[in-house]
């Protein structure tokens, strides 16, 4: 039978990690590089011709706009080799999903890319990483898997890139998309996909990055009792081109940032709110549309960020931006 020939990509993370004893879970440092965390897992060899690139070795909170960037472009030089059948990456779980979202929106093609990552470093006792590595090469080799966007690979289930989020620190089922649920699951070297995400992705994106070497400022602030305005007065003044604000409940502000928002909105930034709730839609009410905001709809904070700075590249106009967040 003839294999799939699959690219595998570093960048590090708990899954290149190792601590000084078995049971030390959460005191570990990026050690191994992706080949590495290849030849443990000599299983994969009977599933795909795999060529690795360590493209960096961090923990996924250093990951910057530029990697991304670079990222995004590697991926997209690979999958236009007709030799190449798919794309997987390994990264830190912290800003995993930004990073799978980033792709979900800028790699040009339908070939299956798989986002993987661990929570327990490769020296822990039950270390999920190698399983994890093994069902991602697995997914990224299926047919099955092409179409559906970037996917994330953890734990036996498959989640779309644009709808899942970390939701726990330390366990091992730590991914969740508690609105929309799972994909798929990979079950005893079998992977079962059951729905597809309706979202525009990929090959059905308007955004390019062949090219792109920046991308504008986009800053994320919390809302909470008693805040103040002086995050929005260091953000206008760090030269910031957009703000998502993570609001309260349905995207309710607070007296203060309300007024932030509007020294915002007058330095000519373009101001986004989402939820710090987890799940759940924020709904731009009327009030919200007149004064110039703009709703997330599902997408919380983080990912919405990666979106504002998408939609910035391309335009300032806020209905455009709008019409993103609406469809992508
Ligand atoms: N600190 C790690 C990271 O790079 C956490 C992880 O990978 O699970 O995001």
């Amino acid at each position: 039978m003839k294999l799939p020939n699959i690219v595998l990509l570093g960048t590090g993370g708990t899954i290149a990690s190792t601590a000084n004893s078995a049971t030390a879970l959460t005191d570990y440092e990026v050690t191994q590089g992706v080949e590495a965390l290849l030849d443990a897992v000599p299983e994969i060899a009977a599933l795909a011709n795999i060529r690795c690139h360590q493209l960096f070795n961090v923990e996924s909170h250093a990951i910057t706009t530029k990697m991304l960037l670079k990222l995004a472009r590697r991926i997209n030089d690979e999958l236009a080799d007709p030799y190449v059948d798919g794309v997987v990456v390994t990264h830190g779980t912290d800003t995993l999903e930004e990073t799978a979202y980033f792709l979900n929106l800028t790699v040009k093609s339908d070939k299956p890319v798989v986002i993987v990552g661990a929570m327990r470093p490769g020296s822990a006792l039950s270390a999920d990483g190698p399983l994890n590595l093994y069902n991602a090469v697995l997914l990224a080799g299926k047919t099955q898997a092409a179409g559906h966007g970037v996917l994330v690979m953890l734990n036996d289930q498959i989640a779309s890139a644009r709808f899942i989020s970390k939701c726990s620190t330390t366990q091992v089922d730590a991914f969740r998309a508690y609105d929309q649920g799972y994909i798929g699951q990979v079950h005893s070297g079998r992977v079962h996909i059951f729905q597809t995400p309706a979202l525009r992705h990929t090959t059905r994106t308007d955004f390019n990055m062949a090219g792109v070497k920046s991308l504008p400022r986009v800053d994320v602030i919390y809302d909470h009792q008693n805040a103040g305005v002086h995050f929005y007065e260091a953000s206008i003044k760090a030269g910031a081109n957009g703000i998502v604000i993570a609001a309260t409940g349905n995207g309710s502000l607070s007296p203060q940032v309300r007024k932030g928002v509007k020294l915002a909105l007058k330095n000519k930034l373009v101001c986004v709110i989402a939820s710090r709730v987890g799940s759940g839609i924020v709904s731009a009410s009327d009030a919200e549309g007149q004064t110039g905001l703009i709703s997330s709809g599902s997408l919380n904070p983080q990912k919405a960020r990666i979106l504002l700075m998408l939609a910035l590249h391309q335009s300032s106009d806020r209905e455009k931006i709008q019409a993103c967040f609406d469809q992508y």
